[in-house]
């Protein structure tokens, strides 16, 4: 376990973007709010851990660092739910027919 000042925690990044997003909004109301980005992040996270969890049959937990924060684990969760649409329309037969349109339950 090495100490640095840099995270390699990509949830931890994402919660210090947001908090940091939040903070700038302290200071000045009139900001632009930047937290979407920290928001898409998680959303991006969310979706990429359905998809190892789809892999590998893996259970994986929303991450510490956006349990605590409605709006991060709400994204992530999306994310996820993203993912699962996503591989339901590729194992669905409607939605892989000849005409290459999803099928009326995933348009
Ligand atoms: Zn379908």
């Amino acid at each position: 376990m090495t100490t640095t000042y840099k995270s390699t925690d990509p949830y931890l990044e994402a919660r210090g973007d947001f908090v940091l997003a939040k903070i700038a909004m302290i200071g000045d109301p009139n900001a632009e709010d930047m937290t979407y980005e920290a928001l898409i992040e998680a959303q991006v996270l969310g979706y990429r851990d359905a998809s190892v969890a789809h892999e590998t049959g893996e259970d994986i937990e929303c991450s510490p660092f956006f349990a605590d924060v409605p709006e991060l684990k709400r994204e992530w969760l999306d994310g996820w739910s993203r993912h699962d649409e996503m591989a339901e329309m590729a194992e669905c037969s409607g939605c892989n027919n000849s005409r290459g349109d999803p099928c009326p339950i995933h348009g």
